[in-house]
Order: structure tokens, then C-alpha cells, then sequence
């Protein structure tokens, strides 16, 4: 297959300016009627002072700018999106049918149980699942992301400790591959963190955590696979390493795509896990939002899940809103309705006996990248990754490429980049995840593209690859200042 698949300017895709750049003087968008007669004084207060500033477009060169905008857009609909970490896989369009069933979308969290009881059996089934893919206990459906789930999975191991007595552990230990969020999590738990530093494997050293575990130790927050994709083979060991020091673990469950139907890190010792459901039971998500992030708990956290939360009752379902030692409310409603239909048609599709195929070939796509690209590009942890696999620049650094030269190249070459700079145990990270929706001529193009990137490098014309991208409509912009300074409001 051709890499030329160019995702360039062609004649007909247009420059867009700022919707108040096209504006004509007067707002032509709004054609209402002068005010009749006089105005209630009870609304003087809140007479405009000045003209209401909104752009003067018409419907047409309103919708067309928005159109215009949203063809700038990639996206997983318009082509493979290998951004590690993030689990950007295909979305299939029954879960939307389904989540826009007038059933599911039109109703309201405070209509009465009795009312929406097909809607809660969809929750609840889906609660029961995540416990029993995850190997837990229960299962909370109200945070409303990964990190959220972090947050909530801390709140509750503060509160087990606390009843424990143990109210001076407020120390969770965080390997360095940690994604951003854990410490930031812990920090507005009111917890300390600290770093725990990574084996030359990769993984989590152990004489590194038996160094840092002591009378201060609330948790551990554990990724596995973690963040290099490597699976973390000293699991078992590692939790009772915690559990002897008087400490939980918590895990971070944004890579269940690697083990799902496989593997269940309730088995592995953990004591709580988020699923970041957009990921691995696909929602459309990246820009922040929608998501979910569900947090399964074993026996010893399950007294404490949030509220209000669906229970079945004979074959009733409904929402109770108190529990004794629970750490009360993290959201308003049950959690996120839209994303968990998605997510439960998602693993209806696939069923009990199939589910483990998501796994095994998220973790055969991954290490087919990974096999293709090993001997031209740095490996920096040998042997079979999980579902992501992590390269670095080394070897196109000594031709003064790196990294982000690669990624933006990938652009010209029609891909949308690969996760760059992280994790941050390694230089010039490269982390790749194709996910199970790819094809192998996907993933034959983009290694293709890799390859052809790696011998530009090796010719020594690599002026392309700093200038890249040559072919898309925003040429190689400073990120930091863009990520610094946002200029989020228009000024004119
Ligand atoms: C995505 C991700 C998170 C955060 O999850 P959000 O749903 O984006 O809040 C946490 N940890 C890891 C490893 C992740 O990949």
C-alpha cells in the first residue's frame, strides 16, 4: 500500500479565519423585531449597556465556518490515530444508536426509579460486568473520568485508613512512569507523593519501593501494563510488599485494554482499579472529554464507594442515596449514562466468551508495530510489549532528528502522531498504540511511513523532517507558547 496519502491543502479545503474575522459590521445572524411598547421595569436593571458582541454572519457562513473548522479536525473516523496511552480506537456506530435511544438520551436523573427502570438495568449490568472483567468486588459509577477515579479511589483508601486509625499514612508512592494525573490526584486528595524511580527494565524496582514503604505509607498507585507497556510480572510480589507495610494499592486501569477478558487485577492483589471506559469500551473522547472513569473495589474498600449509587432490589431497580461509611457524593447522578451505554454495547457485541479478543489483538497489533520498526528505531525495554509499544529517537539523534521532527513528519505522511515526551523515563519517547480496530494494512502504511522517515534520516537530507509538516494547513507552531500564553478569548 502507497504512503503518499497525503492529508494536505487541496484547492478546495479553505483557509478558515476566526468566526469574528469574517464578521460583516452589523450582526446579521439575529433578525429580531424592535422592542413594542415599554419594557417591564423590573428588567431595566438589566438593560445592555453596550451591543450584545456577537459576530454578524448569516446561517449559511455560520454553518460553513463551523464545517470549514471540523474538516481540520483528524479524527478516528478519518484515520489511524496511534496516540499511546489515550486508546483511541474505533468507536462502532451501534453504540451510538443505542446511547440515542429517546429511552436512554431524553430522560432526566431526577425522574422517579419506577420510570427509567430499563435504563438502570443497562447501569447496573454494565456495574456487574466492570466487576467481574476487573476481578472486584463493586463497582462505583460516578466519576466522571480517569482522573476522577483516581481522586475517588484515594478518597476512599483515605477513609479506610482513617477508620483504620491509621491517620498519619498520607504518603502514595508513584512510580516516575505515572501518568500526570496520579500525583495530581493524590495532591488534591491531601496526600504527599513520592517518586518512586523505575528498574532498568522499565518496571517497578523493587528495592526502590522496599526503600521508600514505611509507617507513613497510605498507597502505592500501580499501572500494569504501565506506561512503557510492559506488564509489571512482579505484581503479586509488589502488593504484598504494600499490604505487609500497612498500605493499599491503588490501580491506575487506563491499560485494562491489554488484559481484558485475560487477565483480572483483582486476582493480581490490587484493592481498587479506575476503568477509563472511553478507552477500552470505546466512546468517542480526546480534547478532554467525554469520558468515564468507573473505580471497582475489593472487600476491603467496597464500605466506603460513593453514593448515590444503583442497586437491584428482587428485580427492581433503584438509587440509593446514603450508606453508613460511605465518602458521600463525586457527582450529582449516578455517573455518565451516554458513556456507559456505549460502553455496555460495546462489551455486549463482543459477550463473556469473546471479550478476551479485544486483549490479544490490541497486544498482537501492538507488537506487530514493534517488530517492523525494532531493528531502525530504539527499543529502549526489550521483549513483547503489552498494547503500546515504546520507541525513542536515539538513533535519529545522531543525525540531529528527533523526536518531534518524526511526529510531525508523520503528519505530511497522512498519520496522526504517535503519544511524543512520554513517559518521561525515557528520552525522546515514541508510544505507539494501534488498538484492536486497526487492519494490517494500517498498520503496514503507518510502519511504512515510519520506515520511510527512518531512511530520510540515514540519507542525511533531513531538512524535510525539520521543517515538516509541509503539507498540512498549520505549519509547526510553538507548542509551548501556544500551551503557556492561550489566547482564548477574542480581543478585536
Ligand atoms: C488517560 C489516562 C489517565 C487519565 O484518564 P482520563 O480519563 O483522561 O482522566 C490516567 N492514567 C493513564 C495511564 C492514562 O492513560
Amino acid at each position: 500500500m502507497s504512503t503518499t496519502t497525503y492529508s494536505g491543502v487541496s484547492g478546495i479545503q479553505h483557509e478558515e479565519p476566526l468566526l469574528f474575522e469574517h464578521a460583516h459590521e452589523a450582526p446579521e445572524s439575529i433578525n429580531l423585531p424592535g422592542v413594542q411598547g415599554e419594557v417591564s421595569t423590573a428588567l431595566t436593571a438589566f438593560k445592555r449597556k453596550t451591543p450584545a458582541n456577537i459576530p454578524g454572519l448569516s446561517e449559511p457562513e455560520t454553518v460553513r465556518h463551523f464545517v470549514r473548522l471540523s474538516q481540520w479536525n483528524h479524527c478516528i473516523e478519518t484515520g489511524f490515530y496511534p496516540l499511546g496511552s489515550c486508546t483511541m480506537k474505533y468507536n462502532p456506530r451501534v453504540n451510538e444508536q443505542i446511547a440515542r435511544l429517546p429511552g436512554l438520551a431524553a430522560i432526566h436523573p431526577e425522574q422517579p426509579d419506577d420510570s427509567v427502570q430499563g435504563a438502570l438495568e443497562l447501569l447496573y449490568e454494565l456495574q456487574t460486568w466492570l466487576a467481574e472483567i476487573s476481578g472486584f468486588k463493586d463497582v462505583t459509577l460516578q466519576p466522571a473520568a480517569g482522573a476522577h477515579g483516581e481522586l475517588v479511589g484515594l478518597m476512599m483508601i483515605r477513609a479506610c485508613l482513617d477508620a483504620r486509625g491509621d491517620t498519619e499514612r498520607r504518603t502514595v508512592l508513584v512510580p516516575d512512569s505515572a501518568h500526570g494525573t496520579n500525583p495530581a490526584s493524590a495532591a488534591l486528595c491531601g496526600m504527599h507523593t513520592v517518586e518512586l524511580k523505575s528498574g532498568a527494565d522499565g518496571r517497578i524496582d523493587l528495592d526502590e519501593l522496599k526503600a521508600h514503604l514505611n509507617d507513613g505509607t497510605a498507597a502505592l498507585m500501580m499501572t500494569n501494563p504501565n506506561t512503557a507497556g510492559m506488564f509489571e510480572s512482579d505484581v503479586k510480589e509488589i502488593c504484598d510488599l504494600v499490604h505487609d507495610a500497612g498500605g493499599l494499592v491503588y490501580g491506575d486501569g487506563a491499560n485494562l485494554n491489554a488484559l481484558v477478558g485475560v487477565a483480572r487485577p483483582g486476582d493480581m492483589g490490587l484493592d481498587c482499579l479506575h476503568i477509563n471506559v472511553h478507552k477500552t469500551f470505546s466512546t468517542p473522547h480526546g480534547g478532554g472529554g467525554p469520558g468515564a472513569g468507573p473505580v471497582a473495589v475489593n472487600e476491603t474498600l467496597a464500605p466506603y464507594l460513593p453514593v448515590p449509587r444503583i442497586v437491584k432490589d428482587g428485580d427492581n431497580y433503584h438509587i440509593q442515596t446514603e450508606a453508613k461509611d460511605s465518602i458521600g457524593s463525586v457527582l450529582s447522578t449516578v455517573g455518565q449514562s451516554g458513556v456507559y451505554m456505549r460502553a455496555n454495547a460495546y462489551i455486549s457485541a463482543f459477550g463473556k466468551n469473546h471479550i478476551h479478543q479485544i486483549a490479544q489483538d490490541a497486544v498482537l497489533n501492538a507488537n506487530y508495530i514493534l517488530s517492523r520498526l525494532k531493528d531502525v528505531y530504539h527499543v529502549p525495554f526489550k521483549g513483547y510489549c503489552k498494547h503500546e509499544c515504546l520507541l525513542t529517537d536515539e538513533i535519529q539523534n545522531k543525525h540531529g532528528v528527533k523526536t518531534l521532527d518524526i511526529a510531525k513528519r508523520l503528519i505530511d505522511l497522512g498519520f496522526h502522531p504517535m503519544t511524543v515526551y512520554f513517559p518521561l523515563i525515557v528520552h525522546g519517547a515514541m508510544l505507539i498504540e494501534p488498538t484492536e480496530t486497526e487492519s494490517k494494512e494500517t498498520l503496514d502504511a503507518f510502519c511504512d511511513a515510519m520506515l520511510e522517515i527512518a531512511a530520510q534520516c540515514e540519507s542525511g537530507d533531513t531538512q524535510v523532517l525539520h521543517d515538516a509538516p509541509l503539507k498540512s494547513i498549520r505549519r509547526r507552531l510553538d507548542e509551548t507558547k501556544a500551551a503557556r500564553n492561550p489566547v482564548l478569548v477574542w480581543q478585536g
